[in-house]
């Protein structure tokens, strides 16, 4: 197997390299190397958004099944999806069902949902923070979210993820935030029917940019609601809402030292809750996101991408063995590194810090999840299998999972990696 690995890793660099693009190669999807990390048992995903995790021909298929969401494709913001619930669809939308009929193509969407469709002198974040919008209600009603997951989950489970750690906004009133998160519970038990094994856990997110800022003490309030009444009872009692966040572009939101007294307070008045938060997610030199990061205490780090910027903070990661929360293909597409070959994350690997690789946006940013984001540091980074065999059992042993659920999951992975191996 180590050898079949390591032939089929020197073909892939040898006919495609390590500068892979996600969206517009679909041939890498096809290759054998592809396949072969797609059969490996993968542990967990650590770092995914809500709502932007189902690859688009998936995507496409959630829409047709659900007339209750209408789509307008032409006007200022085409791909626009809207809620109209048992109403009438207003002027210009139309259902997937209808769309498809009349000859649209899962390409057709893949232009408005995803940064497929960003022009060459696009700033990136503005068509990315666009397919938030146009796509913003395709959970709009606790069904909608119960169906969503229901198949998030299934097909994590397909490609050997057992657990998936959910960044997630709980909008709304309390009463609002309370059917979400009974709505991923629901998804989670009907998933386990089949899955015994698979655990979803909620990061809850509050946000940076002038949407999300407002409503930041709302967002927190409603997650702590969530928490202290939704729990895994088949997993005696566990947390569903394991720890928080705060998102969004740090290059032009406000700093999370705006929010750093807050959510000192949130954790000291918490016990048991997590933190982990997205900072160094730029290219800038000045930028101050990890210092604060890191001042308030987190236990995994969101990116940290540009890190080797700054030697004393990452000498304390690595002092205090800061996890950190990798995501390639999201680095690639939104412009932080082109060749995974030179993506820094490397040298933090190689200097002893902890990596998972995580999928972050895959429905917006590759055409599958998260099998991508482990081929491109298999190739980019040379690992051998068992170098990638570590960053899997790495996903579970940093992930929030409480002490039984994680030991139950890592028993589960080691069996599957050593058969798999064989
Ligand atoms: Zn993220």
């Amino acid at each position: 197997m180590k050898q079949h690995y390591e032939q089929l890793k020197a073909a892939f660099r040898r006919d495609t390299g390590s500068r892979i693009d996600f969206l517009r190669n679909p041939a890498v999807y096809g290759t054998e190397l592809y396949r072969l990390i797609e059969s490996l048992p993968k542990g967990a995903d650590l770092h995914a958004h809500a709502d932007a995790i189902l690859p688009m021909d998936l995507q496409v298929a959630f829409l047709a099944d659900h007339p209750e969401l209408v789509i307008r494709m032409d006007g200022p913001l085409p791909g626009l999806i809207r809620y109209r619930g048992d109403g009438p669809a207003d002027f210009g939308f139309r259902t997937m069902k209808d769309l498809l009929e009349a000859g649209a193509t899962v390409d057709d969407f893949r232009r408005v949902w995803t940064l497929l469709g960003a022009g060459a002198d696009t700033y990136l974040w503005d068509w990315f923070e666009g397919i938030f919008t146009r796509c913003g209600s395709i959970c709009a009603s606790p069904a909608l979210v119960e169906d969503y997951y229901i198949r998030v989950m299934r097909y994590y489970h397909g490609i050997g993820v057992e657990h998936l750690e959910l960044r997630c906004p709980f909008f709304g009133t309390r009463e609002d935030a309370l059917a979400r998160g009974k709505a991923f519970y629901r998804a989670l038990e009907t998933v386990r029917k089949t899955d015994p094994l698979f655990t979803l856990r909620i990061v809850a997110c509050g946000g940076k940019n002038d949407l999300w800022d407002p409503q930041f003490d709302t967002l927190m309030d409603n997650a702590l609601y969530v928490r202290e009444q939704v729990k895994d009872e088949a997993r005696g009692g566990s947390d569903l809402v394991v720890a928080i966040d705060i998102v969004n572009d740090e290059d032009r939101s406000y700093s999370l030292s705006r929010y750093e007294d807050r959510v000192r307070r949130i954790m000291a008045a918490n016990p048991g809750l997590h933190l982990t938060l997205h900072a160094g997610e730029s290219l800038r030199g000045e930028n101050a996101e990890i210092a604060i990061a890191l001042r308030c205490g987190i236990e995994r780090l969101g990116h940290g991408f540009n890190l080797y910027r700054y030697p004393a903070l990452q000498e304390e990661v690595l002092r205090k063995q800061i996890c950190i929360e990798v995501c390639p293909i999201s680095n690639r597409e939104l412009g932080y590194c082109s060749d995974f070959s030179l993506h820094p994350a490397n040298g933090y690997r190689k200097a002893g810090i902890p990596l998972v690789i995580c999928s972050d946006d895959p429905a917006y940013q590759a055409n599958s999840v998260l099998v991508g984001d482990y081929l491109a540091v298999a190739v980019g980074w040379d690992l051998s299998l068992d170098e990638l065999g570590g960053l899997f059992r790495n996903s579970i042993a940093y992930s929030f999972l409480a002490p039984d659920d994680k030991a139950r999951l890592l028993a589960w992975w080691e069996d599957a990696w050593k058969e798999a191996i064989r």
